[in-house]
This record gives structure tokens, sequence and C-alpha cells, in this order.
């Protein structure tokens, strides 16, 4: 909720929109002045470039848009055969069949018959929990080369795309070692395979600049956007697409909408959070204030004993913990469960915060 809670001004705008009786989907060829005033602005506050979205309802269903717009940008471009899309292991890119296939967990892929074809995985850039004993920015450039190692494996005639979060949010929020985007960037670039950014969780300044990309310097060709996309206040998401694709794409139709995608109501309240950001000049505020305070507190956590790493990047950190730092030892516990004990404490920290404020 990238602007806060309780921001009225976004329920005024959707009662307005809701009384405006004037509704069609933009499916075919067709859309309303909603969808089109929050393309515009959307395009002004994206990289150079970056002029066509196509909408939907959440970060998973614009993720499966991503999949058919790669693979049919490829097919008009008369290269079918480039239908492999790489991923990273623990990545998340929804929960949908073709964005859970996209993403990189194992344990959601062994429900429910995923992945999908033709999606493969590379290691992630988790230096703490796989960087055995290289430095920082050798495991790095290690991971990112995996990129390359497997273009040539499947041949860069199959791959159509390259898909990551500039910043893992639901792995465990991982900050890649500064080695690792150029290298990643170099590659796609050397190929001709796609880069698609999933700016779900990085995007709308949660990492101080309108996208994650731009805080790393990533040139993509897509961006996944959703969440902080309305601050949470109304379901809303799409893909913004750069005029290369939209190019190729435009030249047939492109059978893929849903009912809901770009909803007035949605579209109006997302644009009214844009103004809010902009108009409040909140990237100014995370930069200047409110990430250099949390960094500041962030990283001094590491003096705890149990305290490995601490990383942060704008508003999105990650501590490691451990019981002993020096070996980046792991605990004698099942895997997963110390996380869930730190979560169950800081809830119940919660709680007792709302009691004492109630009580008071
Ligand atoms: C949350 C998330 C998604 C999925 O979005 P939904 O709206 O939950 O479908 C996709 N990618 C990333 C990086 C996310 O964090």
């Amino acid at each position: 909720m990238n602007i806060g809670y309780g921001r009225t001004e976004l329920a005024d705008v959707a009662a307005r929109q809701m009384r405006e009786p004037r509704y069609y989907n933009i499916f075919f060829q067709t859309t309303h002045v909603p969808a089109i005033a929050l393309t515009k602005k959307l395009s002004e506050i994206s990289p150079k470039g970056f002029n066509k979205v196509f909408f939907a309802s959440s970060g998973s269903e614009a993720n499966d848009t991503n999949i058919k717009l790669v693979r049919t940008y490829w097919s008009l471009k008369g290269k079918p055969e480039k239908t492999i899309i790489i991923s990273r292991y623990n990545a998340y890119h929804g929960s949908t069949v073709g964005a859970a296939s996209l993403g990189g967990m194992i344990d959601m892929h062994d429900q429910g018959g995923l992945p999908i074809p033709d999606i493969q995985y590379i290691n992630q850039p988790n230096w703490w929990e796989e960087g055995g004993n290289l430095p920082q920015e050798a495991f790095g450039l290690a991971r990112a080369q995996e990129l390359e190692m497997a273009i040539q494996e499947y041949g860069e005639d199959r791959i159509a795309a390259f898909i990551a979060e500039p910043i893992q949010g639901a792995g465990g929020v991982v900050v890649a070692p500064n080695s690792y985007w150029p290298e990643i960037q170099q590659i796609c670039d050397k190929y001709e395979i796609l880069l698609i950014a999933d700016e779900v969780i990085c995007g709308f300044e949660r990492t101080g600049n309108w996208f994650g990309s731009q805080t790393l310097n990533i040139q993509p060709d897509i961006m996944t956007i959703a969440k902080g996309l309305s601050s949470g206040y109304q379901p809303i998401a799409g893909s913004i697409v750069s005029d290369s694709i939209t190019e190729v794409i435009s030249q047939q139709e492109f059978y893929h909408g849903y009912t809901y995608s770009g909803h007035p109501v949605s579209a109006a309240v997302a644009l009214e959070n844009l103004r809010i950001l902009e108009e409040e000049n909140i990237i100014k505020h995370v930069r200047e204030i409110a990430a250099s305070y949390l960094k500041e507190k962030w990283e001094a956590l590491v003096d705890h004993p149990m305290v490995g790493e601490a990383k942060i990047i704008g508003l999105l950190g990650s501590l490691a913990l451990t019981p002993d730092k020096n070996s980046r030892a792991k605990f004698a516990a099942e895997a997963g469960m110390i996380g869930k004990i730190v979560r169950e404490r800081c809830l119940s920290v919660i709680s007792l915060c709302e009691t004492s404020r109630n009580a008071s």
C-alpha cells in the first residue's frame, strides 16, 4: 500500500467512477477513458519507449499475458520455435497455471501438474544461502552466466525470453550481488531474447524510483506491474510493453484479454494513486527520508548475534538469521521453521501493540 492506509481520495474516485454508466470491456479494439488516461500516465513515468499496456486484474494474469505475448511476438517474427522462457529457481511470478510455472518454486509445481511445457530455470543469485566459498561478486557473475549456459544448452533459436524480479520478493527478498544484473543485461543484449522484469513488488517507488529496473539499471522489454499500481486499493495489473514489441504484436489481432482488464473503477483508482505518488513527491521521500533512515537502522541489525546479513534497497530488505555468522550456518531445525517462529513472534508483537493502543 505504497501511499499508505485510509486515503479517502481513492474511495471518492471509485464512487464517482461507479456512478459513471458508460463501460465496455477492452478486449477487441475497444477501450474507455480511464484505461486510456492510465496508459498515458504509465507511459509518462516508464522508461522511454514504453507506450502500450495490456491490463489485467492481478500480477499472475499479467504474467500469463507475458507468456502468450513473447511467444506470439516471435511467431510473428517468423521464429515460432522460440517458445522457451527461462526463469529462476525460487522466483515468484504468481499462482495461475502459467504464472506458477514461470515461478521457480518447486513446492508449487508439485500441486496441479506444473510447470507447463517450455519453461526452464537457472539458479537464483542468493549468495547467503548458496554462495559457498565464492566471494559475493564472483558468485553473482557465475549465477548470471548460468543464463548464457542455458541459452547455449537449449539453443538461442528456441529461447523467447528471460523473466526475473529485479529483487526477488516472495522467495526471501534476494538482493543480487552488484555484478549480477550488468552481466544478465549483457547476455540478453548479446542473444536475441526478450527480458521481462517482473516489477510487481519493486514497482511504484518501493526502491526509490518508479521501477526497480531503474534502480538496478536494467533495460527490460516488458514490465509486469500490479500491487503498488493501485497501492492495493483496487485489483489492477498489467504488462507494459516496449514499442518494438508493440510494433510486431499489432500486425495482427492478439486474441487475449480478460473482461475486467483495466476495469474503469480500478483504472481510475490507479490513476489517482499515481497522481498522489507524484504530487506528494513520494519518490523523494522514499529516497531521502524513509529509505535512508530505514537503511541505517536496518543495517545496524547485523550487530545482533543471530543476524548474519542485513540487505536493503529502498523499502525492500531482508535479514539472514544464523546460529554462526562466520560459516553462514543454517539452524538445525527443519528448513523454514525459524522463519515461521520469527513470523509468529512479529505477529504477536503487532497484536500486543494493538491491544495496548486500544486500551489507551
Ligand atoms: C505478488 C506477485 C505476483 C502475483 O501477483 P498477484 O496479483 O498475486 O497475482 C507476481 N509477481 C511478483 C513478483 C509478485 O510479488
